[in-house]
């Protein structure tokens, strides 16, 4: 439908005609475009135009023609019937209820061809040759069929056709039709246009003026010149209509919406400039979403349902289970008490949460464990789904859902979605049947997972739509991503419960290549019609793989052309903060700083991460694991070298002391289970499999046992102290400091240990901005005695070793290093600790007077190793790096 066509239909719903669109989403997009027109022309009010999507036009023709009292399906009833059908079969992919569920919409789907295609194939006679899984399915349409017929209801798939019967044999006069947005019409909807009587189709408009096929180096490249260009035709004229065809709206929406946001937000507008025409699972909106967790955290014990920890996080979070904002400040206060003590657990049941801590508000304990009784009371015996569905907003109300915060417009609307879902739910009754609570819960979840909601569109200026959804649209420019080779034509495989030769001969989607050609064609002429100037463009790198343009497309438009130059992105986006240079700088007043040498550590990697973690009390929040955590690995291991070498009565304190060790495997496997019977509190004992910590019991036996046999091939030494701690004042910081261990050397001096498991090396303590600050710190100013050195010891199971800095390492340390060695080739010397010293004062100077600006050592890979994106928003003030970057010689020529 092109401009004239447009005005045509125009013309036609002005003067009270009847149009018929192919989808609601063409049939919503047709409205849209007809109040605009009525507005522009001055009007203030008016008849609102008579224009159905198919199905509404068929059922609402149905229902006025049919008085036999059937019941009409809906998708999840008939899905519900088919899964019943699917399940009698005894077939194995049946027995469980996810692929029976599959099954029930591929022979729903199948279904639907059937009816739309080769109606005569309904016929169950006329399949009597079909074989394997397509006899399959022809034996469950037979049941189908008969479950129909003894419960009086029929399939929304089976009106068409006895739409045309009733059609026939009415004589009522009826008004012509006008066909809007069908890329192809299928014989059945041919039929019925028939049995109707007078109907047309739009004629295509001329074909776009102006065509391009762009080729891009890669997907993000193509699709900033996308959004780029959308942005420029906006500034062209502010009232321009653009439309973005996407084949992978749905996988690619997150990347779209951010380069979206990224290249055409406006300071004019409160939302953003575009909207997607497809909208997204209910299950997948805040608001249902968190309705189903409630519920499923609600079941309790036989079928207790646990949510994973991050589930309970976000469901906290979103305010949308507590009454107050008092009480979702103290659940969100829980969680994160819960990771600071080590509590944490991959699964919580609501017995296991409420029972964790006396702190959580009482009110919202006895709220939700007065809804378990409830719902506990009610799920002893099966229930009919209808009160299942009246059970559920009850349940949800004395909870607390959907919380205390006033709801948004979109929010209303998804709570609006809900309540139709649960009633989709409820009407599962249809057959007579009670179902138990898990039941309506899976089908209650599948009903959110296939129901797509899109809130009500604000009419922005780019509509970004699939190209079937695009039927029906018109625009000023259309731009379409991803036209190669490999995707446009649309390829797709053959349905599996239909024999193939009755899908070649139907003409079915995907059935030849030859189809998927012609329809793509239909398509791509259409949105050349759509639209004075149309835009096509591919990348050459595609997932990875070389990409090819497509042949179809340049049929159209012609070889593809470099992007213009003009849609390339700046090298420096224009950032979406505006940068303000803020001196201003809050001293640390206290002197003690919580943290230890971490503190400065984090100075010197970025003062603003030294200022969250230390002022501001920012975490990071690791995932629950299953097994052991990394950091409790390491506190069991440092526990273990410590109880080793603290001395008897238990360990022991020297070189001379290892050696003489009569059952070095039978001492440490001792000292190991000691650690662990201590360490290894009950809560940790009650979710771990004793046979699991049995075997990291005997995994850190094998690992400290190495270690010791690496320790005892060095000079001689004894142990000054483990676990040692020490309050250390730099430049009028106090800190306390714990360290690992201190080794008095054969020299007398001392060797400073930090023991390590991961990979660390040295060169982590260089100047000017060392990435690791605790043992230069510790050597600097904690430590009375003359410093022989100060080494990692790298406790990692077949690749034992030192790694630091040592004043003499061959002689005092380790005898067999050669000269090769990083240990003899850079000794430890004065000069180090001297400017090692003054750095550690002038990061202590710093934190103290409160610098804090986000100013990574090493962008990106310090930031990696950090937590705390989402406080300082890094990624997103990527570009401000970057300028800064740019301009730093300025500002040191400055300085
Ligand atoms: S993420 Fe990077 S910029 Fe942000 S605080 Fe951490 S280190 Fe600094």
């Amino acid at each position: 439908m092109g401009t004239k066509s447009a005005a045509d239909i125009d013309a036609w719903l002005r003067d009270g005609g009847l149009v018929v669109t192919a989808s609601d989403r063409a049939a919503r997009a047709l409205g849209t475009a007809f109040n605009r027109s009525r507005l522009a022309e001055g009007l203030t009010a008016w008849p609102a135009p008579h224009i159905l999507d198919w199905k509404s036009f068929v059922r609402s023709t149905w229902e006025n023609l049919s008085y036999d009292g059937r019941l009409l399906l809906n998708p999840a009833q008939e899905q519900a019937l088919w899964a019943r059908i699917a399940g009698e079969s005894q077939h194995m992919a049946t027995l469980l209820e996810g692929p029976r569920h599959r099954l029930a919409s591929l022979a729903m789907e199948a279904h639907s061809l059937l009816a739309a295609y080769v109606p005569r194939l309904l016929r169950s006679s006329a399949r009597a040759a079909w074989q394997q899984d397509a006899a399959a399915f022809s034996g469950w349409l037979i049941a189908f069929d008969e479950a129909c017929r003894a419960g009086t209801l029929i399939s929304p798939n089976r009106l068409p056709l006895e739409l045309i019967q009733l059609l026939t044999t009415d004589q009522t006069t009826r008004p012509p039709l006008v066909l809007a947005g069908f890329d192809r019409i299928l014989p059945v909807q041919r039929s019925l246009f028939d049995a109707w009587g007078t109907w047309s189709e739009t004629a295509a408009s001329n074909a776009a003026g102006a065509v391009h096929y762009y080729e891009a180096s890669d997907t993000k490249t193509e699709l900033t010149a996308c959004a780029l260009w959308c942005s420029r035709q906006l500034a062209a004229n502010p009232q321009a209509r653009l439309l973005v065809i996407t084949q992978d709206a749905s996988k690619r929406r997150g990347e779209i919406e951010r380069a979206f946001l990224k290249h055409t937000s406006s300071h004019d507008s409160a939302s953003p400039l575009f909207e997607f025409s497809l909208g997204i699972p209910l299950s997948q909106v805040a608001l249902p979403q968190a309705a189903h967790m409630l519920l499923r955290w609600l079941t309790g014990p036989p079928g207790e349902q646990k949510l994973a920890e991050q589930e309970l996080d976000w469901l906290i979070s979103t305010g949308h289970a507590a009454a107050s904002q008092q009480e979702s400040l103290a659940l969100q206060a829980r969680m994160r008490a819960l990771r600071r003590r080590g509590q944490e657990r991959t699964h919580w049941s609501f017995a296991d949460f409420a029972g964790s801590s006396n702190s959580l508000p009482r009110a919202w304990v006895e709220r939700m464990a007065q809804a378990q009784r409830h719902l506990d009371g009610f799920a002893r015996r099966p229930q009919r789904p209808i009160d299942w569905a009246e059970f559920v907003p009850k349940l949800l109300e004395a909870v607390g859902w959907p919380g205390y915060r006033p709801l948004s417009s979109a929010e209303y609307q998804a709570l609006h979605r809900w309540g139709q879902a649960v009633e989709a739910a409820g009407s599962l009754g249809f057959d007579g049947r009670r179902i138990p609570w898990q039941e309506f819960l899976s089908a209650l979840r599948r009903i959110l997972d296939e129901t797509l909601f899109a809130p009500e569109s604000h009419d922005a200026p780019i509509q970004i739509a699939g190209p079937a959804e695009s039927a029906g649209l018109t625009a000023d420019a259309v731009w379409f991503l991803g036209a190669n080779e490999d995707t446009w034509p649309a390829g797709g495989s053959m349905h599996p419960l239909l024999p193939f030769e009755v899908q070649r001969e139907a003409g079915m989607p995907h059935a030849t290549p030859l189809l998927d050609l012609e329809l793509a064609r239909t398509m791509t002429m259409r949105l050349l019609a759509a639209a004075p100037e149309v835009h096509f463009s591919y990348s050459r790198q595609c997932q990875g793989s070389e990409a090819r343009p497509s042949r179809l497309i340049v049929e159209f438009a012609g070889s593809p052309e470099p992007l213009p130059s003009e849609l390339y992105a700046p090298a420096a986006q224009r950032p979406l903060t505006v940068l303000v240079e803020d001196a201003s700088r809050v001293p640390f007043q206290l002197g003690e700083a919580a943290g230890g040498a971490s503190i400065l550590t984090y100075q010197s990697q970025c003062p603003f991460k030294a200022f969250a973690t230390a002022r501001l009390d920012a975490k990071g929040w690791e995932p629950a694991e299953a097994g052991l955590t990394a950091a409790q690995r390491g506190q069991l291991l440092h526990a273990v070298l410590h109880s080793i070498w603290a001395g008897p009565p238990n360990g022991i304190r020297s070189l001379s002391e290892l050696q003489d060790l009569a059952d070095l495997g039978c001492f440490v496997t001792e000292r190991v289970r000691c650690v662990f019977a201590g360490e290894i509190s009950g809560g940790l004992r009650e979710r771990m499999p004793r046979r699991y910590l049995e075997l990291e019991e005997l995994r850190l036996t094998r690992l400290v046992t190495e270690w010791l046999e690496y320790e005892a091939a060095r000079q001689p030494f004894t142990v000054a102290d483990t676990e040692v701690d020490s309050t250390v004042a730099i430049a009028g910081l106090t800190l306390k400091l714990r360290l690992d261990r201190v080794d008095r050397l054969n020299d007398d001096s001392l060797l400073v240990i930090d023991y390590k498991s991961g990979d660390v090396s040295p060169s982590s303590w260089d100047l000017p901005r060392p990435d690791d600050v605790q043992l230069p710190l510790y050597a600097g100013f904690a430590l009375s005695g003359v410093l022989g050195g100060l080494v990692f010891a790298k406790v990692r199971a077949g690749n034992h070793a030192f790694a630091g800095k040592v004043g003499d390492a061959k002689a005092t340390l380790l005898g067999d290093l050669t000269g090769n060695s990083a240990l003899v080739k850079s000794p430890l010397t004065a000069e180090q600790l001297i400017d090692w010293r003054s750095c550690i004062e002038q990061l202590a100077k710093d934190f103290l007077a409160g610098r804090a600006e986000v100013d990574p050592r090493d962008y990106p890979t310090t930031c990696e190793r950090c937590d705390l994106q989402t406080l300082c928003r890094m990624q997103e003030n990527e570009a401000l790096l970057v300028c800064a970057d740019d301009t730093e010689g300025e500002v040191v020529a400055d300085e």
